[in-house]
């Protein structure tokens, strides 16, 4: 589904990333590692086009939406993104329109009703019929317990019931890719549960994820690939159970033992 080669990004004198690769394929959900400040959150955002990384490539392969979308035979629809040249806003929006990101702090908008947020994307941005729009949002709602809500304002609900309101928004935008940014970081921990079974659920149902956690113990129940980073470099990436079992390099060794 995704490629991105030599990803470099600074903020002023402060190297954030340099020379990160990541690939994804179809139906794979990677887990993002790393202490704080390593450049994870910067890998997403970077990934969304809701940062600019100042050079290297992204380069989102097929066609098709949603669970299992991704590369086909046909490939008349690949984006392909060159930071290191100027990228203009149309670029951008198509960047964009691949993934969805589900936030650490939900990000909802507060003067918008639950339906309201999860419908404006897919009507506002991807000008779809607002009938269908709903629909659908409905039918969200419903699987990850929330219909009752429909009606209500963020401020009346949970963070827990928030943050499943931030999935269903990312869901309703139908992407090739999902990217969750510490979605259960800010969840009072009887919370975290519900907010985690509803990602493994996706993750069974095929859905393509990068998912940044600190959440170990669930990153290697649900990631196929663990990818551990420090100081804006990958240091070590595997199969999710050797990565965080039998990690190889000593600064995995070190972070993955301190928070266990
Ligand atoms: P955390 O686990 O704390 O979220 P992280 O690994 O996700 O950390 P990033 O959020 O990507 O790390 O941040 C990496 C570095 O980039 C940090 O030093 C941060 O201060 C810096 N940074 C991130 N965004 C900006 C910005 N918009 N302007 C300036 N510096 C930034």
């Amino acid at each position: 589904v995704l490629k991105a080669r030599n990803l470099a990004k600074a903020f002023g004198s402060n190297v954030v990333l340099r020379d990160i690769d990541i690939d994804i394929r179809r139906g794979q959900v990677v887990a993002l590692i790393g202490p704080s400040g390593s450049g994870k959150t910067t890998v997403l955002r970077s990934l969304n086009g809701l940062e600019i990384p100042d050079a290297g490539t992204v380069t989102f392969g097929g066609t098709g939406r949603g669970p299992g979308s991704g590369p086909s035979s046909e490939t008349s629809d690949d984006l392909s993104i060159d930071f290191g040249t100027k990228v203009g806003k149309r670029e951008i929006a198509a960047l964009r329109d691949r993934s969805a990101m589900v936030f650490q702090h939900y990000n909802l908008f507060p003067h918008m009703t639950v339906l309201k947020n999860i419908i404006e994307g897919p009507v506002q941005v991807q000008k779809r019929p607002k009938a269908e729009a709903i629909a659908e949002a409905e039918r969200l709602l419903e699987r990850v317990g929330l219909a009752d809500k429909r009606d209500a304002y963020p401020f009346e609900l949970s963070g827990g019931q928030q943050q499943r309101v931030g999935i269903v928004r990312a869901l309703a935008l139908q992407p090739q890719l999902l990217l969750f940014d510490e979605p259960t970081s800010a969840l009072d921990p009887e919370l975290v549960g519900d907010v985690l079974g509803v990602i493994k659920e996706l993750a069974e149902e095929g859905w393509t994820m990068v998912i940044v956690t600190h959440e170990l113990a669930f990153a290697q129940h649900v990631a196929d690939e663990v990818i551990f980073m420090d100081g804006g470099v990958v240091v070590e990436r595997g199969p999710a159970a050797e990565v965080l079992r039998a990690p190889r390099q000593e600064r995995t060794k070190l972070f993955v033992k301190r928070l266990q």
